[in-house]
């Protein structure tokens, strides 16, 4: 399978998957999560017609936005971070990316905000929740959503547009849907106090499907788009 096919068939299980429970496909979006993987994959993706892509790493990261921006001056693409940032790296970041997905902590969230450079519009950003409770796992405890949410609203140059979530991998459909039911519900409650949030980003390639059930309106697709990964 290229990479155009893949991205043309995950495109229309959105499509089926979002007409199965009475959603416009228009309202979930696909990033393509090209972590460990060259510019030339990204390349075919962007002539497949994508133009958001997530990445984890803050130097590879910054390597390949710096490398489109120098080749593809003409291309506009968005860059979303989906990694763990340590506070010594979210300069990179706030010069750098779009998106970030993974705030957990008001003290980097600050960073970023005063990091953020003047010509440039604010930065996005999502809390990231521990939605599975885990020990590892970075995110908040939903408990801790309300408090956390304020305090960025008050950050100039953040954006505060809503919730991600990396449940911990089950391979049944219906314990999938369980708990990204529970971060619909979390991220319902808190459009209720503050109107202007709009994403809720959830759902990779083994559960996506139970993701935009459950109504996630982005969703991160890496493998199914650019094959496994290999780490060294
Ligand atoms: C790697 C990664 C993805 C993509 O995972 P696949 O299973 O390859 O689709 C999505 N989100 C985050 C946060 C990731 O780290």
């Amino acid at each position: 399978m290229t990479i155009k096919a893949n991205i043309q068939q995950i495109q229309q299980q959105i499509i089926a998957n979002a007409k199965q429970c009475d959603r416009d496909p228009k309202t979930i979006k696909l990033i393509a999560v090209s972590k460990t993987k060259p510019t030339s994959m990204i390349e075919e993706a962007i002539a497949a017609g994508l133009n958001a892509f997530g990445e984890n790493y803050v130097q590879e990261g910054v390597e390949k936005i710096n490398y489109f921006a120098q080749h593809h001056p003409d291309t506009k693409l968005e860059w979303h971070f989906i990694g763990p940032l340590q506070s010594n790296k979210s300069k990179l970041v706030a010069e750098h990316f779009d998106w970030i997905h993974t705030i957990d902590r008001l003290k980097i969230a600050k960073r970023l905000s005063q990091q953020r450079p003047a010509n440039l519009p604010a930065l996005n950003v999502l809390i990231q929740l521990n939605i599975s409770h885990e020990e590892t796992k970075s995110g908040i405890l939903p408990n801790e959503l309300m408090d956390l949410a304020h305090e960025i609203l008050l950050l100039p140059n953040l954006t505060l547009r809503g919730l991600m979530a990396i449940p911990e991998a089950e391979a049944e459909f219906d314990k999938q849907f369980a708990i990204f039911h529970q971060m619909q519900q979390i991220y319902q409650q808190l459009q209720r106090t503050i109107p202007t949030i709009d994403t809720l980003s959830m759902g990779m390639t083994n559960d996506m499907t139970a993701a935009i059930m459950a109504g996630s309106t982005l969703v991160r697709i890496g493998s199914a788009i650019f094959g496994s990964r290999q780490y060294n």
